[in-house]
């Protein structure tokens, strides 16, 4: 039994939830499928909060991330809950440094492209206005205003209730896509563990779990996964902080970020995290959901030597996926390549630090689902397919695969 829809999303993580909640205002039939239970902390979406910034290294991201703004704010209007704490984003280091996340001057000299205000601080401004202390006295950074706080779990949340209140959404979870089928006639059809289902287009948005779902069109992306760690500390006097950000040498070692503390998560503890991967792996099923004991220890050392306010035995750890591309692009979000049939009507999105850009992306992938297009440009997030494992793919007939299927169920 095969049951039809319009657009199939699999992976109702934020990026998926983002989609349906704007495929809401649309006359288009939508099934989300997700492997595990909405709101699981088996993805990228662990945890409880993430850091939203306009500041960017690249100056098409930061236009993103402020572009995103009014996605944010229409979204805030759906939810009772405030998702974004805009408490400011303090970034601050040795300013050579360039990591993933970009780099101080790098980041200030976009925001004078773009006109975005900043203040510019000294370490001892920094010390001065924040609870941090023995900074190295060459150390500098800027406070922008507007990065704040995500709160995560709200913002999932608001996404399932709009997508969840659509007639024309269904949202089935513990329901594992095992093999898709794009045919030549231009029907899609979608395998899971329990069901078959039929589309015309499908919005792929699996997260680290991306190369999972794409060996069915016998396609991947070159990406690592990072399992990081994430602790929370005590506090110990009633200190304020923004979102923040420190660069360091090494950056395999001395990357750090956090938060302010939320009475939505873990109040009376506020959030300091490594920016190291505690292992990098190709494939989720490699995580330990262990916390590093090397990565927990570093990060309580920084937290002893440099933060004022938190005791510096870490509690509530976690960790969570992160998958990063190895083309240097910041977010992968592209069409698949024109081998695979109906290429043109599957799109696919993983990777980033892309939690800013939730309810924008979600627009965006819906736009392309139904449109075709989309006003912003796409270009810097192409992905450089590779057909290597085509071969791979064709080793097995279609029938081969139909009786896999069964045997999977
Ligand atoms: C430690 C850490 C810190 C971060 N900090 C920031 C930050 O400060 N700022 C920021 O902007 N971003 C940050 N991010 C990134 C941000 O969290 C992610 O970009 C975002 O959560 C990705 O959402 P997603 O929907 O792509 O992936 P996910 O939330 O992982 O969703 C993908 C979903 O697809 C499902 N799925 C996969 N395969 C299948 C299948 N075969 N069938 C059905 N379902 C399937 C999965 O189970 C999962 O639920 C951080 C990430 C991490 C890990």
């Amino acid at each position: 039994m095969k049951e039809d829809y319009d657009i199939i999303i699999i992976g109702g993580g934020a990026m998926g939830l983002a989609t349906a909640a704007e495929l809401a205002n649309t006359d288009k039939r939508v099934l989300v499928l997700e492997q595990f239970g909405f709101f699981n902390n088996k993805g990228s979406s662990a945890g409880l909060s993430r850091q939203f910034r306009v500041q960017y290294a690249q100056e098409y991201m930061a236009q993103l991330a402020v572009d995103a703004i009014p996605y944010w704010d229409k979204l805030q209007e759906k939810s009772e809950e405030t998702l974004i704490d805009k408490v400011g984003s303090l970034w601050f280091g040795d300013p050579k440094i360039s990591s993933q996340e970009g780099g101080i001057q790098a980041a200030m000299d976009v925001m004078d492209e773009l006109s975005i205000p900043y203040t510019k601080l000294s370490a001892s401004e920094i010390e001065k206005q924040f609870p941090f202390k023995d900074l190295p006295k060459d150390y500098n950074g800027f406070f922008q205003k507007d990065g704040g706080i995500i709160n995560l779990k709200a913002t999932l949340q608001a996404l399932f209730n709009i997508a969840n209140a659509a007639s024309n959404i269904d949202l089935r979870e513990f329901d594992k896509v095992i093999d898709i089928f794009s045919e030549q006639d231009g029907i899609i059809e979608v395998v899971t563990a329990q069901a078959s289902f039929s589309t015309e287009k499908l919005v792929i948005t699996p997260g680290a779990y991306v190369n999972d779902v794409l060996k069915h069109f016998g396609v991947s992306v070159n990406v690592d996964i990072w399992e990081m760690s994430s602790a929370y500390y005590k506090k110990t006097e009633d200190i304020k902080l923004p979102t923040w950000f420190v660069f360091q040498e090494p950056q395999n070692t001395s990357l750090f970020y956090g938060f302010p503390e939320e009475d939505w998560a873990n109040p009376g503890y506020i959030r300091v995290a490594p920016d190291i991967p505690d292992r990098v792996i190709k494939d989720p099923s490699g995580r330990t959901g262990i916390p590093s004991e090397k990565s927990l220890q570093l990060n309580s050392d920084w937290v002893k030597d440099h933060m004022v306010g938190l005791n510096d035995e870490p509690e509530f750890t976690s960790t969570c996926l992160i998958t990063l591309s190895n083309d240097n692009k910041e977010l992968l979000l592209d069409t698949l390549p024109e081998w695979v049939h109906n290429n043109e009507n599957i799109f696919v999105y993983t990777g980033g630090w892309a939690a800013k850009f939730i309810p924008l992306l979600g627009k965006i992938l819906a736009d392309l689902a139904v449109e075709g297009e989309t006003p912003y440009d796409l270009t810097p997030f192409k992905i450089q397919w590779t057909n290597d494992n085509l071969t791979k793919k064709n080793e097995f007939s279609l029938l081969d695969r139909r009786i896999q299927i069964n045997k999977d169920r």
